[in-house]
């Protein structure tokens, strides 16, 4: 990360109303120069929408956002330093590359010479020297998004603002991208604002993730802290797999679920409160059925994942999914182990069973 500290851009209060439609409830965010962050969550929760208010392609219906410290909230878009890279590269086909990336620096009427030696910089910025002349129809997914990106980096903004900008390619070029990506922040340390509904992209390329629903934030931090201390069932479900189990706290360190008490590390829920017992498949030991057993169960599927099993085992009234490195065969009856570190409490929000 390259970052000194500062903030660079503020949302203070921000809230978008489409007639009676909220798609931004009261946001606050703060995100530091340098910083690579993503607004990760589900379609409609509000991503676009935010994304669309820093780089003022839309107006903000309460609060404001500020950029280097100046209030920008009515600032027309072509004078804020942003720079937006969208899903589609919106390239234009009638050009070649180097016309396309050159094309606002001709508009503002900059000389042959600085535009040619920006032009060709930003080319190699994104690994693309000998390609200004060709035409962009020529080009792969990936290189035409990589023009795209010279195209909005070449007037050296302080921040890009990127909305699912690999959405469009497949899934090993996605890969590849996400690297160079990366490698590009690094080298270019400028501000990413990124925007993807991938939990695993997120998880990859940022430094801050900010995880959105229903128009608001849910949580704010960085990708382990997010995997590892959700804050909530809806975020502990949206990123990565996990079980989420109606539990009742017994006292502090104390929960039931699926019938049986188990030692955790929370406290403060009160006595016999209603709980979201929250456990990755990960987390999870499952054994032929034995003694040591803290919950007993019938494996239901077994499916192969490349690297793992994963399998769902009936446990009272529960299906829990368990990965593991070996099989068990459906039918089978097993025993399941989980460490009190590894129970995560949440309070309540839902009462269903959501895997
Ligand atoms: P996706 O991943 O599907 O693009 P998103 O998280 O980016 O979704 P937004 O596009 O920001 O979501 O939309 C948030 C909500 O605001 C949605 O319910 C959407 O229908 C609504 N919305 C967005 N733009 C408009 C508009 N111009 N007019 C009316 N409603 C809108």
């Amino acid at each position: 990360m390259q970052n000194d500290n500062k903030t660079i851009i503020e949302i203070n209060n921000v809230s978008k109303f489409f007639g009676d439609k909220t798609a931004l409830d009261h946001i606050n965010l703060s995100i530091r120069k340098g910083e690579f962050v993503t607004i990760l969550g589900p379609s409609g929760c509000g991503k676009t929408t935010l994304l669309r208010l820093i780089a003022g392609f839309q107006t903000a219906s309460e609060g404001n956002i500020c950029i280097s410290g100046k209030e920008i909230t009515q600032t027309p878009p072509h004078r804020r330093p942003v720079n937006t890279v969208f899903q589609k590269y919106a390239l234009f086909p009638h050009l070649n590359v180097y016309d396309n990336i050159a094309f606002g620096l001709k508009l503002k009427k900059m000389p042959k010479q600085d535009m040619t030696r920006k032009v060709k910089a930003a080319l190699k910025m994104v690994g693309m020297t000998d390609y200004e002349y060709r035409d962009v129809d020529s080009l792969s997914g990936g290189q035409q998004q990589r023009v795209a990106i010279a195209r909005a980096i070449v007037n050296e903004p302080e921040v890009l603002l990127l909305d699912e900008p690999l959405a469009a390619l497949d899934l090993k070029m996605r890969k590849d991208m996400q690297m160079e990506l990366k490698e590009m922040h690094k080298r270019l340390g400028i501000t990413f604002v990124y925007v993807t509904h991938d939990q695993e992209e997120a998880l990859t390329l940022s430094d801050t993730i900010v995880v959105m629903s229903e128009g608001k934030i849910q949580q704010i931090g960085t990708p382990t802290d997010i995997y590892n201390e959700p804050i909530n069932a809806f975020v502990a479900d949206f990123i990565g797999e996990s079980n989420i189990l109606n539990g009742t706290m017994v006292k502090d360190k104390l929960v039931r679920f699926c019938g049986q008490e188990f030692e955790c590390v929370d406290e403060g829920f009160g006595e016999n409160a209603p709980v979201d017992v929250v456990i990755r498949p990960e987390d999870l030991y499952i054994f032929p059925v034995s003694d040591r057993a803290q919950l007993r169960g019938v494996v239901q599927s077994c499916i192969f994942k490349g690297v793992h099993y994963e399998m769902a085992v009936m446990c009272a009234d529960y299906e829990i999914i368990v990965q593991d490195y070996h099989a068990f065969e459906v039918g089978s009856e097993v025993g399941l182990l989980v460490k009190p570190f590894d129970i995560h409490i949440m309070k309540k929000e839902r009462t269903c069973n959501v895997f």
